[in-house]
Order: C-alpha cells, then sequence, then structure tokens
C-alpha cells in the first residue's frame, strides 16, 4: 500500500520518500510472496466498482512499468447454494458471468459437491504481487520518489515532512494505536500443479458468507491454496511457522475438490491478515497523518485503488 501510494502521489508532483524498516523484499510482512488473487467478484456491488476501478489502476501501472502483471484466468466460485455467491453484486453493476455445472466445474478443475453450483467470472486470476511492489517502486522512483530500505520509523513525530502516510501493515497500532484492527496468522500451501495456469477456485463458506478455502495459479509449483480467517491472533514479530493443522485441512480441501492437483503440499508459509470487524479498509486524515490499513485478508487487489485514494487524503 505505501508503493502504490507512492506511485500515486509521484504521479501528481508531490515530493516522496519511502521508508521501509526492512529490506524490500522481506517476508514478514503480509505483501510476500509470488501471487495474490485479483476478482471483480464480490457479493457487494461497492466492491465490485472499487475492484474494477482497480482492475483500471493495474492496467494503467501495467503501461507505466511496461511490465506484465496480471494474469486473468478467471475465477470459479464453488457454493451450496446461488445466494452465496457473487452474481448479486456482479447483476447490479452488469458485471458478465456464466453458471458452471459438474461438468464445467470439472474442465476447469474443480469437484462440484453434489447438488452445488459454481459461476465463473473471466475478469479475475492473479496479480504478480512481487513485481507488482517493484513495479509501483520502480516508476515512483522514475518521477523522483527516494527510497530508503533499512530505515525503521520509530516515531512520527521523527519525520518533518507535511504529511505522513503511514501503511505499515500489521504493524500499524505501533504508530497510530487506535486503529481498529485485529492482526491473525494465516498459513498458506503450495502444491505441485501441471499444465497451463488455471481459474482461480475459491469455495465460499455458510457461514462467514465469505471465501472458506481458496486456490490460485502460482507460476514456481502450480497452485497456492489456503484458507481464509482461520489463523490464530497473532502479534507483529512473533513466531511465524505454519500451523500444521491448517496445512492438513487445506490439503484435505485440495484433495477433495481439485482432483488435477497432487494433495501432497510442497510448501508452506504464514502471512498475515490485519483485518477490520467487516472487511472494510482504513483510508483516512487525521492532522498530518494518512492512515492506510487496507488488509482484510483481501487488500492486495485493490492497491491502485488505496494509493489514489491515499494520495488525494495527502493531498487535500
Ligand atoms: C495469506 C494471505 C493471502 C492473501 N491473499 C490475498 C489475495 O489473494 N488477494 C488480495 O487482494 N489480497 C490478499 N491478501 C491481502 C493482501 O496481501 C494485503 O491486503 C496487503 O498485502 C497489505 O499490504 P500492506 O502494505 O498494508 O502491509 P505490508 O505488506 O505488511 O506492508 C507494511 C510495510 O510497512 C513496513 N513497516 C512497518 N512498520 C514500519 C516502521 N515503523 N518503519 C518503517 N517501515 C515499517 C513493513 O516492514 C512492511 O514492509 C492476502 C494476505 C495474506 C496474509
Amino acid at each position: 500500500m505505501g508503493c502504490a501510494a507512492a506511485w500515486a502521489l509521484s504521479a501528481r508532483g508531490a515530493e516522496v520518500t519511502v521508508y521501509e524498516q526492512f529490506d524490500l523484499d522481506h517476508d514478514r510482512g503480509s505483501s510476500h510472496g509470488r501471487t495474490r488473487i485479483v476478482r471483480l467478484s464480490y457479493p457487494d456491488a461497492g466492491w465490485v466498482r472499487l475492484a474494477r476501478e482497480s482492475m483500471d489502476g493495474w492496467r494503467e501501472l501495467e503501461a507505466d512499468a511496461e511490465q506484465e502483471l496480471l494474469g486473468l484466468y478467471g475465477i470459479v466460485e464453488l457454493a451450496p447454494r446461488r445466494e452465496m455467491t457473487s452474481a448479486r453484486g456482479l447483476d447490479a453493476c452488469g458485471v458478465e458471468y456464466t453458471w458452471l455445472d459438474a461438468d464445467g466445474a470439472r474442465a476447469l478443475g474443480a469437484a462440484l459437491p453434489n447438488g452445488w453450483i459454481a459461476l465463473l467470472q473471466p475478469e479475475a486470476g492473479i496479480v504478480r504481487a512481487d513485481l507488482a511492489r517493484h513495479a509501483f517502486l520502480d516508476v515512483a522512483r522514475g518521477r523522483g520518489v527516494r527510497v530508503e530500505a533499512g530505515r525503521r520509523i520509530d516515531s512520527l513525530d521523527d519525520l518533518d515532512s507535511d504529511v505522513v502516510v503511514v501503511t505499515t501493515g500489521w504493524w500499524i497500532r505501533e504508530l497510530v494505536p487506535d486503529v481498529p484492527v485485529t492482526v491473525t496468522r494465516e498459513t498458506v500451501c503450495y502444491f505441485r500443479r501441471e499444465g497451463q495456469p488455471a481459474p482461480a477456485i475459491v469455495e465460499l463458506d455458510e457461514i462467514t458468507r465469505g471465501h472458506g478455502m481458496y486456490s490460485l495459479y502460482d507460476p514456481v509449483h502450480g497452485l497456492k491454496a489456503g484458507e481464509h480467517h482461520r489463523g490464530p491472533v497473532a502479534e507483529p514479530n512473533g513466531d511465524g511457522a505454519p500451523d500444521p493443522a491448517s496445512v492438513a485441512r487445506v490439503s484435505a480441501w485440495v484433495a477433495s475438490r481439485l482432483p488435477t492437483v497432487e494433495p501432497e503440499p510442497i510448501a508452506a508459509e504464514t502471512c498475515p491478515y490485519t483485518s477490520t470487524a467487516d472487511g472494510s479498509f482504513v483510508l483516512e486524515r487525521r492532522g498530518r497523518i494518512v492512515v492506510g490499513s487496507a488488509c482484510s485478508g483481501h487488500g492486495f487487489k485493490f492497491a491502485p485503488f488505496v494509493g489514489r485514494r491515499l494520495a488525494d487524503l495527502a493531498l487535500q
């Protein structure tokens, strides 16, 4: 989110310095790794609109950086009932999708349980997260932004700039203590899958009405999969080991729903979610401070929108 804010601010002529406490490719925050899901599919029309704006933003970043960052292989939602899918939000925004039966789902690599429904939306897939972070920064640097890695900010008073945009992920409360977020440590797994990139496949959860399990293309192993919002509450910098119980549940899901994938995980890692109660983002200005906490486990796809919103707030 900080890289995206620097990109958006530099496009508007602001003088910007980015501070990063570690090196630029560290894996201790929320944005490491090769891929994140991008999608328009949300049951709520407001999120669909933001996702569409963000998709346009990704294409603009691709043009700015002269680099391909998106892989639009589609997304398939698996659900026990139609009302649980994103159809409502997509209909409200005039976004096309198709319903799949068991044969259609199988052709895309998913085993649909009896009586379930599947929704395919093609304008979805992956953003290359590692490349995207660097693309934001490279374009920003080209416009004069300074980047200081290995520089931890202990107090916002140490910075004498007109405005400070704080996008410190799960460390947000160290600098802005009253941001209403909870942090959980989530486990993700990698599986061997051969062949061409395939659509992301997500299973909708009856209780949370959101994603239960998810999977997406990984350019190295073939498949990345995980469970959404199931990890334990965590503190920044604590133990980062994957949860074996989560690895077992994800592997069982892969075995039952993704028959073309080898169900033995090759690797697992963790990543924190910094979540508000309703999954929304905290994007607000308080005096010279702009707070940008955009995660809740689904923030990456919105980075171009978030960067621009933070730039608007900073330049107000
Ligand atoms: C397992 C997992 C899967 C996800 N899947 C998806 C997905 O498929 N699609 C999607 O859209 N989203 C997804 N997300 C969410 C998305 O990854 C996050 O919304 C996003 O990465 C949050 O980025 P951020 O910039 O807020 O935080 P971070 O990436 O953590 O960045 C914060 C940065 O601030 C630095 N920092 C902190 N404190 C200081 C300080 N005092 N001084 C200097 N620097 C500091 C940190 O070192 C860090 O680099 C997923 C998240 C996880 C964890």
